[in-house]
């Protein structure tokens, strides 16, 4: 095959399509005014504003009222796992926190430091398939406490949470449920009524907006505390001017990605075809998560042997794009802590392969990986001084 480039890294960032670039342009040239100016250049902002939150609102099954714009997924989940549990704490007097161990850093750095407010945080841990441990879920929440954190998708092995269930047990027992859904948006389907939550967060470069807008769902009559003091922008709750632009770019990608949902499944017979090739034809390999609770266009493989990072170099080579939960990848010194939480051990996170296929990929991108990968991941073995030797290839 011809070389060429192929992203297969959509979990980590989107491309801004075409369609969400032009529907953001006016906004940065001729609607450029500050929507709380009462004037018509305002006003102009204004309708944008106000038409995307109900873009938002239609994509999730809320109300315009019920969404706040962020300034990134992470901004949101930030707000709603702190400004959740203080409120609850000051109202209430509830000083527990319930999340899972596989959270993104963003949920679970908050929970560190609501630690060290003096909160109590009970991190649930996953079954083997990486799907949350519901006896444990249980037994976890209590009348203390204040906010259930668990994420719909997982951003790594892409495992798809019983996000419903949770919020019942949360709900039994009086405490708020947020989820992160940054990474279901647009993958598979979102609506905030079936999976009963009191919050839920998503972010724009996830799903072909641009990076540094996102969105965070309150339900109508949940309080919690303000994000932003200021102007009073966002009903009171996050203050700050409007990236306007960003948030028309936001609401353009989320009803183009609620549209064209059917063709996940596309995206899904890709995903599963890569990996019955590779756990067919490479030995020593390691799915992991569950093959059928999980975002259509995950796959997460660790190859024994071989290092994360030195696959993904060569692979970036051959013009592919992939991430790996090996430790040099990610800021720090230990490998994935969502690969180490289903039970893997530390080589084995070590040498994992994360691919994330969006509805921009074709057949011929997963045929350009089944050709490049299998001998790169020989080339790497025979170089490893523990490696005992192939019986598949
Ligand atoms: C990317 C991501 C975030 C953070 O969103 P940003 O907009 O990059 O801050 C949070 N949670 C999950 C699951 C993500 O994948």
């Amino acid at each position: 095959m011809e070389n060429r480039f192929v992203y297969a890294d959509n979990a980590a960032t989107t491309p801004v399509s075409k369609e969400v670039v032009e529907a953001m342009t006016p906004y940065l040239t001729d609607f450029w005014g500050n929507p709380s100016s009462m004037y018509s250049k305002g006003r102009e902002a204004r309708r944008g504003l106000d038409e995307a939150r109900e873009t938002v609102a239609a994509a999730l099954g809320c109300a315009p009222n019920e969404v706040y714009f962020t300034s990134c997924g992470t901004e949101a989940d930030n707000w709603a796992v702190k400004g959740g549990a203080r409120y609850m704490r000051d109202k209430k007097g509830r000083t527990h926190v319930v999340t899972s161990k596989i959270e993104h850093p963003a949920v679970l750095r908050s929970c560190e430091a609501l630690e060290r407010e003096g909160f109590t945080v009970t991190y649930v841990n996953v079954k083997p398939n990486g799907v949350v441990d519901m006896n444990e879920m249980k037994n976890a929440i209590t009348d203390d406490t204040a906010i259930v954190a668990v994420m719909l998708a997982n951003n790594e092995i892409g495992t798809i949470q019983p996000i419903a269930e949770i919020a019942k047990l949360a709900h039994e027992r009086g405490a708020l449920m947020f989820t992160d859904a940054v990474q279901a948006v647009g993958a598979i389907r979102v609506d905030v009524g079936e999976l009963g939550v009191d919050m839920l967060s998503l972010s724009g470069h996830k799903l072909n907006a641009p990076k540094g807008v996102g969105a965070l769902y309150v339900k109508k009559g949940v309080r919690i505390a303000k994000f932003l003091d200021g102007g009073g922008q966002e009903r009171m709750m996050r203050s700050g001017t409007e990236n306007v632009a960003g948030i028309v770019g936001l609401a353009t990608a989320i009803k183009s990605a609620v549209e064209r949902l059917p063709d996940m499944e596309r995206v899904r017979k890709m995903r599963d075809r890569l990996a019955g090739f590779i756990l067919g034809n490479i030995s020593h390999t390691i799915y992991n998560g569950d093959p059928d609770l999980r975002l259509p266009g995950n796959l997460n493989i660790s190859f024994e042997y071989i290092e994360g990072e030195s696959l993904l170099l060569l692979l970036d080579l051959a013009g592919i794009c992939i991430s790996t939960g090996s430790a040099c990848s990610s800021n720090s010194l230990e490998p994935s802590h969502v690969l180490l939480a289903l039970g893997l051990p530390a080589e084995k996170a070590h040498g994992s392969m994360r691919v994330s296929l969006s509805h921009l990929n074709t057949d011929e991108d997963v045929d350009y990986i089944i050709e490049k990968l299998p001998p790169i991941v020989a080339r790497l073995r025979a170089m490893s001084p523990i490696y005992p030797g192939d019986d598949k290839q």
